[in-house]
């Protein structure tokens, strides 16, 4: 696997399915603060992909609140519903390929059978991949046969590997509903936009191991990664939408700011307080130190809302 050249470029890729929470902004100060620490470019992409799931509004009050937190992006924003052609021609080259196929199984079928979890879920048993049926209006699945085991280094987590057939199966490439999936968007989005540096949230570490494997396919280069802890609530579960995490207030960043380069175990010396977000983001980069990123500060629960 060739490791991608060039500038150092990040990118922040909130899912607009809700307000910004925390926990998102926590990746985001890691994302900028580690692209811009080796001078690098930080992108914005809006994840508009699965459109049922986006709240109207919600990707214009994250922009607005990553302005209001000192985030300055560059380049245009880029926003995944607009580029569901480009997706589609990715996916005709796996269907070339030979790789993709038509399933009807549905979910409450999957869970009736035996079936095994892995750390992306239910693993498809591959009841339709040699069944050869057509490809219109069916869920796409990759068949993951013959993708053997996919290991990376993680900045923070060190070696990761995952046998993608037998640990994870054969992922969904495009729902019935024509919706196209995360990991497919996400693998081409990164490569046209030249990431070669993701950093983002440790609930998508076993995820990259299906990226780096469609990379593979499509002959993108490989970029490297760093997954943040993830930051969680008091029940111990990952700030989101779902676990009822709170919109941030865009009142008071600066303290905002200085809470998440906390969890992120970055130095916050008392006069930072006093500081603008425009200029607390600054001092971050320019102290910035991935290694200082501390499990126990990470894990350790938040109350977002205060
Ligand atoms: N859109 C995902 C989220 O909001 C992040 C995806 C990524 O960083 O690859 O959780």
């Amino acid at each position: 696997m060739q490791p991608s050249v060039g500038i150092t470029t990040g990118r922040f890729a909130p899912t607009p399915s809700g307000p910004l929470h925390f926990g998102s902004l926590v990746t985001a100060v890691a994302s900028y603060c580690h692209a811009k620490s080796m001078k690098g470019k930080w992108l914005v992409r809006i994840e508009d992909l699965d459109t049922p799931r986006v709240t109207t509004g919600a990707a214009d009050d994250i922009l607005l609140a990553i302005e209001a937190f000192g985030f300055e992006w560059d380049d245009d924003v880029l926003y995944q519903s607009q580029r569901f052609q480009i997706y589609q021609g990715y996916l005709d080259e796996l269907i070339q390929l030979g790789i993709v196929y038509g399933c009807n199984c549905s979910r409450k079928k999957l869970l009736e059978k035996p079936h095994h979890t892995g750390p992306l879920g239910t693993i498809y048993g591959g009841y339709c991949r040699h069944k050869h049926q057509q490809l219109n209006n069916i869920k796409l699945r990759l068949n993951t046969e013959q993708a053997g085991k996919i290991e990376f280094t993680d900045q923070y987590y060190g070696t990761i590997n995952r046998d993608i057939d037998s640990e994870i199966g054969d992922i969904i490439l495009k729902r019935q509903d024509g919706i196209y999936a995360y990991h497919l968007a996400v693998v081409i989005d990164d490569a046209l936009q030249q990431v070669n540096y993701i950093v983002r949230g440790a609930d998508l570490i076993d995820a990259t191991c299906v990226h780096l494997y469609l990379n593979r396919l499509f002959g993108f280069p490989d970029a490297q990664y760093l997954h943040v802890p993830l930051v969680k609530n008091k029940y111990g579960e990952k700030l989101s939408k779902q676990s009822g995490a709170t919109a941030l207030s865009v009142e008071n960043p600066e303290k905002l700011l200085l809470k998440a380069l906390h969890i992120l175990g970055q130095n916050t010396p008392a006069e930072l307080s006093t500081y603008k977000p425009v200029e607390i983001l600054q001092y971050a980069i320019t102290h910035w130190d991935s290694k200082k990123i501390l499990n126990h500060s990470a894990n350790s629960s938040v109350n977002d809302t205060d």
